[in-house]
């Protein structure tokens, strides 16, 4: 069901890495993956991808400096990316945090592949419907 989505995942932990890559490959979707938020937005700006797929806690550029990037690119270029934070913070707040500094929707660690499907799905229904 849909189109296959080409997604960047920006996440510094391996293991999250090959977790996501292996569920989003199941949704038959493709991804690429940077290893840190200064990679994820070099990245973001030479690929054409649906969504983004955002760690917080990375080093080098963090997931809402790396957020910030793209959308003050976006507000030169253009588009709105869906960019959905992916993290461990669960304290109460932090979701609106996320929504505050640029990003769509918010996805806490761990999750179950169906929510991440569902989270996906969800974000690009909404930009779907504001576009
Ligand atoms: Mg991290």
């Amino acid at each position: 069901m849909g189109n296959p989505l080409h997604i960047l995942v920006v996440e510094d932990n391996p293991v999250n890495q090959k977790l996501l890559g292996l569920m989003l490959k199941q949704f038959g979707y493709t991804c690429v993956i940077a290893a840190d938020g200064k990679i994820g937005v070099a990245e973001y700006r030479k690929g054409s991808f649906d969504a983004v797929l955002m760690d917080i806690q990375m080093p080098v550029m963090d997931g809402f400096e790396a957020t910030a990037a793209i959308r003050a690119h976006e507000r030169s270029n253009g588009g709105h990316i869906p960019i959905i934070a992916v993290t461990a913070h669960v304290m109460p707040g932090y979701r609106e945090k996320c929504l505050e500094n640029g990003m769509d929707n918010y996805l806490a660690k761990p999750f179950k592949m169906q929510e991440l499907k569902e989270i996906i799905t969800e974000t690009m229904q909404q930009r779907n419907a504001a576009s």
